[in-house]
């Protein structure tokens, strides 16, 4: 079995129906689609690839790119995307990790490059533990790690999505996430591909053309960053949303007050859905059923979750057929991430509802040891998030002389509200023992994100880490 073959098998009978709405009015049809992919299996072979070889790709989003990726699959290789911000010492850290055959640039001149080639008709056969994908983890910490993801994990995991989301060939997906994370990749695309469905291509998130996007779409995926955006944003409406059934955020946690003033703003509730690099997707809230604001959901189909260790919180396990293989040419600290009975330690803290329901509470490396106590930033983040005033909170430790780390908030506020941290501090201290409390806070107008709009609070730890240094 080929990933690709499950995918093309979507594919609407009329090939001549759209796969990509350009917000120019272009479009580019299901055969082009398909016969693109063919060229460059083809091209690949002819460059000497062989089933089980790295592609990489480091390139804008395009069109191309995708044929790209579909024709990797086709060929029997296994694709490399890479974030197009990444710089030059970066990319040759995975170029020397990953040794791709062949490393693509420019995804346009590739694929003209491959017309000329003879066409690859039948994908090459794979088995379902052969790998399809290496994704390198988005590094907010640590050293960047290759998650292998084999034909069988990614074709279990675009299934069920399709299934649980509902999608049909009635469908139209408003595309606005990159393609290099396993969001814009797999998530979406296999869902499209899945229903044979359309997709409104955007290459990034631009507001009006989200906005002209929504009117001929039926399904939005997102990180919470897109929907704060469009919050901020007077021109979307409830009108404006009208012709969509479902928006999806993931990837990070969407603050409870977006769920609600989106809710407010639309009457519509926002699907979160909790996954990963090293598993896709893991666990979603309900198309039909409770959608609650806070919550990730339950565990897909398929998805065997529980708690680690003997408390009501602790690090999330996973274990199932869409699980990566391991980290690429890392057998030891692959071992290290398993459990001895094959959990997969996902690093997020959280507890599971005995109906199954999951809740998460942070990462296990976020966690904070204060004087000899844990503090889990997200309870102090969730008591800072609702004061009055408050947009936005991230709660990192840094080095402290007496306690070994001290409680920093950085938080976005209204200056009316919040004269300095004192008085901050001072409420903190009434919600919270005081040793979780906030030693001090630091205000800002904004947090630093990458691009999946997840905070990065090792950046936050390195900017403030002197803030208790004495002498
Ligand atoms: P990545 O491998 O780059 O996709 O990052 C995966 C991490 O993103 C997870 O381990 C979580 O920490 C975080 N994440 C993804 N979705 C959510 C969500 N809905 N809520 C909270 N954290 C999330």
């Amino acid at each position: 079995m080929n990933l690709y073959d499950l995918l093309a098998g979507g594919f609407p009978a009329d090939r001549s129906q759209p796969a990509f709405l350009m917000s120019d009015g272009a479009e580019v049809s299901y055969a082009e689609l398909e016969a693109g992919a063919a060229q460059i299996a083809g091209h690949l072979r002819a460059l000497g690839v062989k089933p089980g070889d790295r592609v990489g790709l480091q390139a804008e989003k395009s069109v191309d790119a995708v044929m790209i990726y579909l024709g990797v699959l086709k060929a029997g290789a296994v694709f490399l995307p890479l974030n197009s911000a990444y710089t030059r010492p970066e990319v040759d850290y995975f170029v020397h990790d990953a040794q791709p055959r062949v490393f693509v640039t420019d995804a346009q001149a590739f694929r003209a490059e491959a017309d000329a080639a003879d066409p690859l008709v039948k994908a090459i056969a794979r088995a379902e533990t052969d790998l399809a994908a290496l994704i390198y983890t988005s590094g907010t910490t640590g050293r960047s790690k290759g998650a292998m993801l084999s034909h069988g994990a990614l074709a279990e995991n675009a299934l069920a999505l399709h299934k649980a989301w509902g999608f049909t060939p009635d469908d139209v997906l408003l595309h606005a996430l990159p393609i290099f994370h396993v969001h814009g990749l797999f998530v979406a695309l296999h869902c499209v591909f899945l229903s044979g469905a359309p997709m409104v291509w955007l290459p990034k998130f631009v507001d009006a053309e989200v906005m002209a996007g929504l009117a001929k779409s039926t399904v939005m995926m997102g990180v919470p960053t897109f929907y704060t955006r469009l919050l901020a944003n007077p021109e979307f409406t409830r009108e404006r949303a009208a012709h969509m059934r479902l928006f999806i955020s993931g990837s990070a946690p969407l603050l409870e007050s977006t769920f609600a003033e989106f809710e407010a703003r639309t009457g519509m509730r926002i699907l979160e859905r909790y996954g990963m690099s090293e598993a896709v997707i893991i666990t979603s809230n309900p198309l039909d059923g409770d959608r609650i604001p806070g919550s990730v959901g339950y565990p897909l189909p398929g998805v065997e979750l529980r708690i680690g260790g003997d408390a009501e919180t602790g690090v999330i396990e996973i274990k199932g057929p869409s699980v990566f293989s391991g980290y690429w040419e890392m057998p030891e600290k692959t071992a290290q991430e398993f459990t001895a009975d094959g959990y997969f330690m996902t690093g997020d803290v959280g507890r599971q509802d005995p109906d199954g329901r999951v809740w998460i509470s942070g990462r296990a490396k976020d966690l904070i040891i204060s004087g000899g106590y844990n503090v889990y930033p997200k309870e102090i983040e969730l008591v800072l998030d609702e004061l009055a005033g408050v947009t936005e909170s991230a709660v990192v430790g840094v080095p402290h002389p007496d306690f070994g780390e001290g409680v920093v908030a950085v938080v976005i506020a209204a200056k009316d509200h919040w004269g300095d941290e004192a008085a901050m501090i001072a409420e903190c201290r009434r919600q919270l023992a005081p040793y979780k409390s906030p030693k001090r806070i630091v205000f800002v107008d904004e947090l630093p994100r990458n691009a999946m709009g997840k905070v990065q609070k090792n950046l936050l730890r390195d900017r403030y880490g002197d803030l208790f240094k004495t002498g």
